[in-house]
């Protein structure tokens, strides 16, 4: 009988898998898909997933290398979340490999056991006491025992230091037989009988209607929509839900987005549930990250929470996938494996027999779409819970108007009313920094970015230029660098602008900002937080960050500088975020008895998607939305893939692309495929960014087969090409920023 040769998928970027013998000694019985093993890799040394085992092999006998050692003793990845790394991989077009390794915790790719973590306990003997005459000259023995002896529990040997307690007394206590080392797993502890920790909320008719039909569809696949408005109570629907999931014995595994989200969420479902809570989003450590993926593995977390990439968090029994504010773009991974974490939902749930609710107040268009095709259920709350009153809309012309750092007379004046009521302003826009850009009033150079096509920046308080786009930074001018003079003007505003001039619009009111900048500090967003909670009148203003997640129960205006970048956009998707964010920062407003005001700052006053938006919804909005898609073929009537290339010579990028897109036309040819238009090689928007020069082209197909049948042969040419060696390329299936 031939050797066994296996087949792994190495940490590398190549879409093919590597042969090797087994290691010297191995029973072929012992071998299953998933486990990892040790093998060489040029000189270096690699831990690969075994994908399958074989008998043949295209490399010659006596090339063939021997793997150095098997890791583990069965799978550490259960065979569904295998199943959805190879789908992922394939539909991605992205090495399985280096899949695996975007999936997995880093400690099981480092080789790390995949067992939970075995922890070392001192516990007291059964008949230790705590006067046993040996301890009579042994104080510090004596005071250790008696600290042992107040944990029933035993102490974990990680604390003892936390505890004052000395391992050499204990070392002395345990030969006199007084204490002993238990062995055990941490955070292994029972399941409760009693799910609920504090009461549930009476539903009202929408939310009971919403949780009925969901749980009709509990015990199989059933993707549904729950589009309610900000504050209609989709989280109570989603913990009801859970509780239920839990009853069954089952977990749950919920995904929020990036940024902000994770304590106040995480205070929510830990004050309502008994239950183990695994938590994975970006501040967990590695260490932690492993021990939460296997506890949900094992069975032994209820509830999985996390952002993005707890996507692929095992689960022994799983019940349950809520994706919390779907529209949000966090979901979509910009790098590397450009997954779409909600879509991937889709397909888990789906491979797992299991019922998914995608929740939003601001369903994305592929979303609701889906739900127009009848593929999943729509489920709506219109009103908010707790009878607070929905805001409402107005369009505040500017054409013609002066802006005095970005703030029209009128909307000065609004905020003036509101704080003199006594009430809380919440201002937005979407640019951080002083002003986007610097301009010399008497030759006209403008600041630019050496490494980007693109203007830097101006940051006043720090007195630097900063590029957003590479985080280029140089120190700001005082001389123009071109003529010499000194009349440098900042043009246009952003943040920092507006909080310095509403801080001497009403300078007795705290101006409060929040962006990335102001945040950064760990402690500084609870502290704003903490300000805005007492209510007392104060004018926030913000980024997108502001859009997130958090109440501001006493904020009564939202004032909305600037829509039109929406509007403008080349970007076919910029109306649609745009308008998604307008109504989430709007959502932040007048939860309790007063009702909000949000007003918006616009020169297109009549533009019919604003029109829709304001007089008549978000809904009203994206039917609108998606009817132009329609009638332009967009997604999501259509599928894209976008193919980007970069380096570091002008032409280099698009050279390549030209060639990649020959083949393309070659490979639809050869393989008779149809209703797939290549677009380009185009430089990119931006086509210097950091010192590269970037190009792409876009594939458009009216269906998704032919496409994909097209990308597995085309990107495998693309890797042999020698032209793609000298620049950096990606595919990014169905891409949401096509810049
Ligand atoms: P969403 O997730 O849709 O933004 P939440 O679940 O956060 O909404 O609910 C908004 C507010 O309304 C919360 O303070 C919540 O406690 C309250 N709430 C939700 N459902 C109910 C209900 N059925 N009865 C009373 N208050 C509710
Ligand atoms: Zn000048
Ligand atoms: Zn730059």
């Amino acid at each position: 009988m031939p050797d066994a040769i296996l087949r792994l998928a190495l940490p590398s970027p190549l879409r093919r898998l590597f042969d090797y013998r087994a290691p010297a000694g191995l029973q072929r019985a012992a071998l299953q898909p998933g486990m990892r093993l040790r093998v060489p890799f040029g000189r270096r040394e690699m831990i690969g997933i075994l994908v399958e085992v074989s008998d043949h092999s295209k490399v010659p006998a006596d090339k063939l290398k021997a793997a150095l050692q098997l890791l583990d003793a069965q799978s550490p990845l259960p065979a569904a979340l295998f199943k959805l790394c190879l789908w992922t991989a394939q539909y991605y077009q992205h090495s399985l490999g280096d899949t695996f390794s975007w999936a997995l915790p880093t400690l099981l790719r480092q080789g790390e056991p995949a067992e939970a973590r075995q922890e070392r306990f001192w516990h007291l003997t059964e008949g230790a006491r705590l006067d046993d005459p040996r301890l009579a000259r042994a104080p510090r023995q004596r005071d250790a025992l008696a600290t042992i002896a107040q944990h029933p529990q035993g102490v974990p040997h990680q604390l003892l230091s936390q505890l004052q307690l000395n391992k050499d007394s204990l070392e002395l206590l345990r030969e006199k037989g007084l204490v002993r080392i238990e062995v055990r797993r941490h955070a292994a502890g029972a399941r409760h009988a009693n799910w609920l920790a504090q009461p549930e909320l009476p539903l009202n008719p929408e939310q009971r209607a919403a949780t009925e039909a969901i749980r009709a569809g509990f015990d199989s696949f059933n993707a549904f929509l729950l589009a309610g408005v900000t504050g209609s109570g989709k989280t109570e629907v989603y913990l009801q839900l859970i509780r239920e999931t839990l009853e069954a014995g089952k977990q749950a595994l919920v995904l929020i987005p990036e940024i902000n989200l994770g304590p106040q969420t995480l205070a929510r479902f830990e004050r309502r549930f008994n239950a183990r809570i695994a938590l994975l989003h970006s501040a967990v450590n590695d260490r932690e990250r492993l021990d939460a993926w296997l506890a949900a593995r094992d069975g032994e977390a209820d509830i999985i929470i996390g952002t993005r990439s707890a996507l692929f968090t095992p689960m022994k029994n799983p019940g349950l996938i809520i994706i919390d504010e779907e529209h949000d773009a966090s979901y979509k991974q910009q790098e590397g494996l450009r997954y779409h974490a909600r879509d991937l939902a889709l397909v888990r749930a789906r491979q797992e027999n299991i019922p998914i609710v995608l929740g939003s107040a601001t369903p994305s268009l592929e979303s609701l779409q889906n739900a127009h095709a009848g593929r999943y259920g729509l489920l709506r709350l219109t009103q908010r819970a707790g009878g607070a009153q929905q805001p409402r809309f107005l369009r505040l012309d500017i054409k013609s108007r002066p802006l005095d750092s970005g703030i029209s007379g009128p909307m000065q004046q609004a905020i003036g009313q509101t704080l003199a009521a006594g009430q809380q302003v919440l201002v937005f826009l979407n640019r951080r920094g002083f002003a986007p850009t610097l301009l010399c009033h008497d030759c006209g150079w403008l600041a630019e970015c050496p490494r980007c096509d693109a203007r830097m920046t101006v940051h006043q308080r720090s007195g630097e230029l900063r590029c957003h786009h590479c985080g280029h930074v140089e120190r700001q001018p005082s001389n123009c660098p071109q003529c010499a003079k000194v009349d440098l003007r900042p043009v246009g505003a952003g943040t920092e602008r507006a909080e310095e001039r509403l801080a001497i619009l009403f300078p007795n009111v705290p101006v409060l900002r929040v962006d990335r900048e102001s945040t950064s500090r760990k402690d500084a967003m609870q502290q704003l937080f903490t300000t805005i909670q007492r209510g007392e009148p104060c004018i926030l203003i913000g980024t997108q960050m502001l859009a997130k997640g958090h109440h501001f129960p006493r904020v009564t205006l939202v004032s909305i500088l600037d829509a039109d970048g929406g509007l403008f956009s080349a970007d076919f998707r910029a109306s649609e975020r745009m308008a998604q964010l307008i109504v989430q920062v709007a959502g932040r407003a007048g939860r309790a008895e007063e009702p909000g005001r949000v007003i918006i700052q616009t020169h297109l006053a009549d533009h019919p998607l604003l029109v829709q938006l304001t007089e008549q919804g978000y809904f009203a909005f994206a039917e609108q939305a998606l009817s132009e898609r329609r009638a332009a073929g967009l997604p999501p009537f259509c599928h894209l893939a976008l193919l980007r290339a970069e380096a570091h010579k002008p032409g280099q990028a698009e050279g390549f692309l030209d060639e990649a897109c020959t083949e393309a036309e070659h490979l639809l040819r050869e393989l008779n495929l149809g209703g797939i238009e290549l677009l380009g090689p185009v430089p990119a928007p931006m086509e210097r960014r950091a010192g590269r020069y970037r190009a792409q082209l876009l594939l458009q197909a009216n269906a998704r087969a032919p496409l994909h049948r097209l990308l597995g042969s085309w990107l495998l040419a693309l890797e042999a090409m020698p032209a793609g060696r000298a620049v950096r390329w990606s595919l990014d299936v169905d891409p949401i920023d096509l810049f």
